[in-house]
């Protein structure tokens, strides 16, 4: 059975102490395994990051936006395997991997262009004869540790960003869907990538305390549950790194009273039920103003839900696959089961999918719950699982306290004809990503990604401009070359133009 590796210093290699199986969550087959890399295989990878840093960061911006450029290219070129490589282990189907691929190969287009966002800020003449200009440096050696349900974007977030900046990088993907992550970061050693420049480790949290506390890494980027978010945070920023730690998330949409209906149901559809559910800005609940738009909602809900297709990977035909893991399967019906438990009304049940001839995979059917209130297990955490939550409230303001009471803040939408409420929500909700009629504002690669609350722990958001700030450390510069007419003598009050 395949063993998956590492990449460190430009070379594969299978180090382990321990392994891990991986799963074809369509089939439900044990198909390769992963190497859990010891504390030891992790301080090689830092070690070839550190290596290889005084030279990259030395080499002109032009020449590593130009590896971005050859990289772009081939991820094009390799789409159909990278695809492929998602959908055998994180099971989404490929026209969803598609869809992931391309919004991760935007972010190395807007990497490519490091020599305009990294040109600084300059000012001349600031005092007599003084310039003064701002320069944004490489931190070094910058650790990455990325979720399973994006194997290719989440980690595109990231790395490019760092690298094109100068910093070298060591990743430690999810060992639940590692292959196309370590696919990936080979094709930059054909784009002309330095070995030691971008490393891959696989492993679990032994791998992820190494690089925690480890001096030589300056900073790092996560993204994950809200949980472990908060514990990468706590200890990167103790061991005094840079961190940003993007959590979990509870994404709402309010549905108003003068909603184009069959938009918000179609809009819906694919915003709580593509991938499964399993994305941090799936929408899981729908919140109704008023019992009119409420019920018809659920009407044409359910009637759409029934005829959606789920199964394995490969067949584009369906709309969604597999979740990850069947552990993962027990949970999110285990959230259906509290849901029912608690009094809420299960109108459309997934809980005993089995497409035909996948009848061991890990599915669970598009679920629909009505009448959902806030003490419920179900509506608190976050089910990450192809199921839709229904709230009623009389007004606007009740739905908006319901999303700003929550403790996730990540994205949420509202479905509206209504300019003015449009504009009073944006404005007012304590949430990062606002939608308006559009259920997943997932920024562009030229802005940036991220929660507010506890869907995000640091302070700045990822990739974009935001990105190139957190992998960067500003440096002033305050330049004077002394000529013999503006010589000046010793001066001790603190200096100004007056
Ligand atoms: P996870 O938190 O279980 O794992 C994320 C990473 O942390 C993996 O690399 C994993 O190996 C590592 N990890 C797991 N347990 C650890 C521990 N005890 N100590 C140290 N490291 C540990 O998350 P997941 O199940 O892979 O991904 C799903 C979660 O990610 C959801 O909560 C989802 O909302 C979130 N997510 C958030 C965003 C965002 O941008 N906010 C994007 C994608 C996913």
């Amino acid at each position: 059975m395949d063993l998956i590796g590492h990449l460190i210093n430009g070379q594969l290699n299978t180090d382990h102490t321990r392994t891990q199986p991986v799963y074809n969550p369509s089939t439900g087959e044990h198909s390769k395994n992963v190497a859990i890399a010891s504390k030891t295989t992790v301080e090689h990878a830092i070690a070839a990051a550190e290596a290889a840093f005084p030279e990259w960061r030395d080499t002109p911006v032009i020449k590593r936006a130009r590896v971005m450029f050859k990289f772009k290219e081939l991820l094009e070129q390799n789409a159909d395997q990278i695809c492929a490589l998602i959908g055998q282990e994180h099971g989404k189907i490929v026209h969803d991997a598609a869809g992931e691929l391309q919004r991760g190969i935007e972010n190395v287009e807007y990497a490519c262009s490091a020599p305009e966002f990294l040109k600084g800020e300059f000012s001349k003449n600031v005092g007599p004869s003084i310039d003064s200009w701002s320069e944004f440096q490489p931190l070094g050696v910058v650790a990455g540790i990325t979720p399973f349900n994006f194997p290719a974007m989440v980690p595109l977030w990231m790395f490019p960003m760092a690298i094109v900046c100068g910093n070298t990088f060591v990743l430690k993907p999810s060992e639940k869907d590692p292959s196309s992550t370590l696919f990936i970061a080979q094709l930059l050693k054909e784009a002309g990538l330095p070995d030691g420049v971008m490393n891959v480790v696989n492993g679990d949290k032994e791998a992820v305390d190494t690089l925690l506390y480890d001096k030589r890494v300056q900073a790092v980027s996560f993204v994950g549950s809200t949980a472990i978010a908060e514990y990468i945070y706590q200890t990167a920023t103790s061991t005094g790194k840079r961190c940003q730690a993007l959590g979990g998330a509870k994404n709402h949409a309010i549905v108003m009273p003068d909603a184009d209906i069959d938009n918000v149901v179609s809009s819906l559809l694919g915003a709580a039920f593509g991938s499964s559910g399993e994305r941090c800005m799936a929408l899981s609940v729908a919140i109704a103003v008023g019992d009119e738009i409420a019920d018809l909602m659920i009407s044409k809900l359910s009637d759409a839900i029934r005829k959606l297709q789920y199964g394995a990977f490969s067949d584009k035909t369906n709309d969604f696959g597999p979740v990850i893991t069947a552990q993962h399967k027990a949970k999110v019906v285990g959230y259906i089961d509290s849901a029912e438990q608690q009094g809420a009304t299960i109108v459309v049940d997934g809980r005993n999918a089995a497409p035909q001839g996948y009848e061991n995979g890990f599915y669970v059917g598009a679920t629909l719950i009505d009448q959902v209130t806030p003490d419920m297990i179900s509506y608190k955490e976050e089910i990450f699982g192809p199921v839709l939550q229904v709230m009623r409230v009389k007004t606007m303001q009740q739905a908006m306290d319901l999303i700003d009471n929550h403790e996730y803040g990540n994205g949420t939408c509202i479905y509206t004809r209504d300019g003015e409420a449009a504009r009073y929500f944006s404005d007012h909700i304590k949430v990062g990503m606002v939608g308006i009629n559009v259920p997943l504002p997932v920024p562009v690669a030229y802005h940036s990604f991220g929660g507010w609350k506890r869907s995000l722990f640091g302070d700045l958001y990822a990739y974009g401009p935001d990105g190139a700030r957190f992998y960067t450390r500003r440096k002033t510069i305050t330049q004077r070359w002394p000529t013999a007419n503006v010589r000046e003598g010793a001066q001790f009050s603190m200096p100004t133009l007056n």
